[in-house]
């Protein structure tokens, strides 16, 4: 095959950056149009106890983009994250999680449900943070433990002791949180030690290889001893066969999601005024 010359491969190399470069920011601001449009929506996925009894879901956000359809979390979060969006997306499903949990609230068969908010790092250290959270759960009136956050070893790495307050004080209002993806990035156990978190989610990359392999299931078991040592409640993450539940099951592990107990759904509940 004829090589490019040095000249040409250049030029190439240089378009892709300038196409890369492009399609981001025509995502940027189609991101921004459709935040104000109203395109975005929350999704919620079921989480089980050890009966399998629903105990709570997950919101799982999902932008309703006008010609590109259903576009996923993992697609525009980062970038979210980036250009700051984050603070007014997250602001958002925050707002719109309460409204899902008033809605429950006045139903019997729901009352009892928790919710769970992932926030990003960006956002847990975004100024005023903590009255936004305080505001919106006493406009909408949510009982203590219903709502709850989930939090990704990332914010091991920023101001801790920030993060330590910052927790204590929604635990104070009643908000718990988890440690969400758990053992899939860098954290010092004497970090975990100090993290006022309640809950540890085994991420989903152990549970999928946890019935092959012996090691990730070693994993497992050390990540349920760990939890209960700290006193803390463990979620299996990912949960897709009968086989990987029974085997977190007898390991001890406390509550399960996954597909095999079903995926996210969109969230039927009218938007209401707080
Ligand atoms: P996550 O918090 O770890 O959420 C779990 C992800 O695993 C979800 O992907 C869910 O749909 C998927 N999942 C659940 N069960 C299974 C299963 O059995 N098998 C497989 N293969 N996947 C399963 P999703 O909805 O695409 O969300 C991806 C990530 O985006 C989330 O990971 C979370 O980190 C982030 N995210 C979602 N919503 C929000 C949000 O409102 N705010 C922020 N900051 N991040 C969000
Ligand atoms: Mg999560
Ligand atoms: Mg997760
Ligand atoms: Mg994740």
């Amino acid at each position: 095959a004829k090589r490019l010359s040095g000249q040409r491969r250049a030029q190439r190399f240089e378009q892709r950056m300038l196409d890369e470069v492009h399609d981001r920011m025509v995502l940027v601001s189609e991101l921004r149009a459709g935040v104000e449009r109203g395109e975005l929506r929350l999704y919620a996925q079921s989480i089980v106890d050890r009966k399998r009894r629903v105990i709570g879901k997950e919101a799982l956000i999902r932008w309703q983009h006008s010609t590109r359809g259903l576009i996923p979390p993992d697609e525009f979060i980062p970038i979210a994250e980036q250009t700051g969006l984050i603070t007014q997306i997250g602001d958002w499903v925050l707002e719109r999680a309460c409204q899902v949990l008033a809605h429950w609230a006045a139903s019997e068969a729901t009352d009892e449900l928790t919710l769970a908010v992932n926030l990003s790092e960006r956002q847990l250290h975004a100024d005023g943070f903590e009255d936004r959270v305080r505001e919106v759960i006493s406009r909408y009136g949510i009982a203590r433990g219903r709502l709850k956050f989930e939090l990704t070893e990332s914010v091991l790495h920023s101001d801790l002791a920030r993060t330590i307050s910052l927790l204590e004080h929604l635990r104070a209002d009643g908000v718990h949180a988890s440690l969400d993806d758990f053992g899939t990035g860098y954290s010092s156990l004497n970090y975990l030690r100090r993290l006022p978190v309640q809950q540890l989610k085994i991420d989903r990359s152990f549970v999928s290889s946890i019935v092959e392999d012996d090691r990730t299931a070693a994993i497992a078991e050390t990540i349920v001893r760990l939890a209960r040592i700290f006193g803390l409640q463990v979620v299996g993450e990912g949960v897709e066969t009968e086989e990987q539940f029974a085997l977190l099951h007898a390991l001890g592990v406390d509550a399960f999601q996954g597909y095999l107990f079903g995926g996210p759904e969109p969230i039927e509940a009218p938007a209401i005024a707080g």
